[in-house]
């Protein structure tokens, strides 16, 4: 072949390689947004009623945006429906309002059981010893692009957005703490002096967390929190979503951090 044939060639291949998925994400984008999805989260999302229209609006954009780009698959004889795919992306594109820098880019795949599934997993064991065991889980957040849940628990924990207890927050806000490469509690933040703030109140707020479920004491977050800070930051991140006004109140200092991160403040949705 004539060689500047072949550079035309591979040059015309790159650009549309390039240009059909822009193509394709802009038409998902322009489409309307269902009006049977929306019934459909204001039955199932207990505060996507609440949102102000211009937030409600955002996130249905990110919805169509994230069902264009993310596979879905049933487990254990699990068939996805519009319910299962629409409910997860809402509660998933909740964390990334307010935000230009994708949805989830990294992620591909998520596999959704009817129920808790089972895991063989190593743990420490009281005595310090690795065991290899069962675990039953309710969702899993795995760093090579996917995510794992449960979906009576991901309906339990949209309907009910007030318990601090939600799944899908829990491990999409473990795929924002990965976007730097390390589960480690730390995602991606604006500058230098966020990472200084960030650290110092994260770590004190652990800390005490920690204190509090060694001696029992109840506590705002749930006590899973004090596994370690990968752990506390998807904990915190539930409790800011769902009990804003008690994390105001009683933890300011950790609520001002994640407002600054998630650029939302959720309190601002029990007002509507
Ligand atoms: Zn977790």
């Amino acid at each position: 072949m004539n060689p500047w044939l072949l550079l035309i060639s591979v040059c015309i291949a790159i650009v549309l390689a390039l240009w059909i998925p822009r193509l394709r994400l802009k038409r998902a984008l322009s489409a309307p947004f269902p009006p049977e999805w929306d019934a459909l989260l204001e039955r199932n999302v207990g505060v996507y009623h609440k949102l102000p229209l211009p937030l409600r609006a955002q996130l249905q954009r990110l919805i169509l945006q994230f069902l264009h780009e993310k596979n879905f698959t049933g487990a254990a004889g699990l068939a996805i429906t519009d319910e299962i795919r629409v409910t997860i992306a809402a509660e998933a594109c909740m964390l990334v309002l307010n935000r230009s820098s994708g949805v989830y880019p990294g992620l591909r795949y998520i596999i959704v059981y009817p129920t808790s599934f089972l895991v063989e997993r190593s743990r420490p064991s009281e005595a310090g010893v690795v065991e290899l065991g069962a675990h039953n889980l309710l969702g899993e957040s795995w760093h090579n692009g996917k995510v794992i849940l449960a979906w009576d628990s991901v309906l339990r924990g949209a309907r009910d957005f007030s318990d601090g207890q939600n799944v899908v927050l829990h491990e999409f806000a473990h795929q924002l703490d990965n976007e730097n490469g390390s589960a480690d509690g730390a995602p991606l933040l604006a500058n230098t002096s966020s990472y200084r703030s960030w650290a110092r109140v994260l770590s004190e707020e652990f800390s005490e967390l920690q204190d509090d479920t060694r001696h029992g004491r109840p506590s705002l977050m749930d006590h899973y929190g004090a596994t370690n800070p990968a752990e506390f930051f998807a904990v915190a991140t539930e409790t800011f979503f769902e009990k804003p006004r008690q994390m105001a109140q009683n933890h300011a200092e950790l609520f001002g951090v994640l407002k600054d991160y998630y650029r939302i403040d959720p309190g601002d949705w029990q007002e509507q």
